[in-house]
């Protein structure tokens, strides 16, 4: 099994900022964690190929969450690679399958009556925007505990907390957890997801205590990349000290 971790740049507000998708692959198969926008795919094209890869021999996307910056080009990539398949929680499966609501659009939603008049216009544009992601099916649906054998073997774990179906993906061979929003990396430190963003506090502590019990020694964060520091110590620091 190999992996290896894109730096997608985006534009924001004036600002660059960067996700990271995450490629993982062997002979047989090539999984794609997470997609990056809707304008994503040729990027993602460009930054597979600058590292050997083929995105036309992709057969997997995971997505770890149904989030804007998560599944915004997965329409575009199934359209363009229609073998690829699609795995996600069976709780996100509804979401990213536009049956249900975006719980991201829901959290917009409910707080935009609460906003200072000026910050309105923008958080009304973020929602058209939510409403623009296209919705796409979901071919395999995931649970806490699944265990795949191909890229060397991998776990889906259940971490609720950012979004009530986020999962994260374990690949014990590695000791390396794909983490998506579960966890970030903000100035070289590992911390939990990222409260204002999180749909389920307490469930983000109890998400890190359940990947504390994990051999970890490297993390891939959607935001924030690699971290190869001390994992154990970090995740417990965010169970204790949020629980004071
Ligand atoms: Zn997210």
């Amino acid at each position: 099994m190999s992996y290896k971790i894109l730096d997608l740049k985006f534009d924001q507000n004036g600002g660059r900022f960067t996700i990271n998708p995450v490629v993982i692959y062997d002979d047989q198969e090539m999984v794609l964690v997470d997609c990056g926008h809707p304008d994503a795919l040729p990027k993602l094209e460009v930054l597979m190929s600058d590292e050997g890869l083929d995105m036309a021999d992709l057969t997997k996307i995971i997505i770890t969450h149904h989030d804007h910056d998560h599944m915004g080009a997965l329409a575009s990539i199934v359209r363009k690679y229609p073998n690829v398949r699609v795995m996600a929680s069976a709780i996100d499966a509804p979401h990213i399958e536009g049956a249900a609501k975006s719980l991201r659009l829901v959290q917009a939603e409910s707080i935009h009556d609460n906003l200072p008049e000026e910050q309105k216009e923008s958080a009304r544009r973020f929602a058209t925007y939510l409403e623009s992601i296209e919705p796409t099916k979901v071919d395999v649906l995931l649970r806490d505990g699944d265990w795949f054998d191909f890229c060397g073997g991998f776990e889906i774990i259940a971490t609720p907390g950012h979004m009530p179906g986020h999962i994260s993906i374990y690949l014990p061979e590695s000791k390396t957890l794909i983490s998506g929003d579960a966890l970030v990396v903000q100035k070289g430190d590992l911390e939990n997801a990222n409260p204002q963003y999180s749909l389920d506090i307490e469930g983000t502590r109890t998400s890190a205590l359940k990947l504390s019990k994990l051999e970890i020694e490297r993390v891939i964060c959607y935001h924030g990349g690699l971290y190869t520091g001390d994992v154990h110590s970090a995740l417990i620091k965010m169970v204790s000290a949020e629980s004071l």
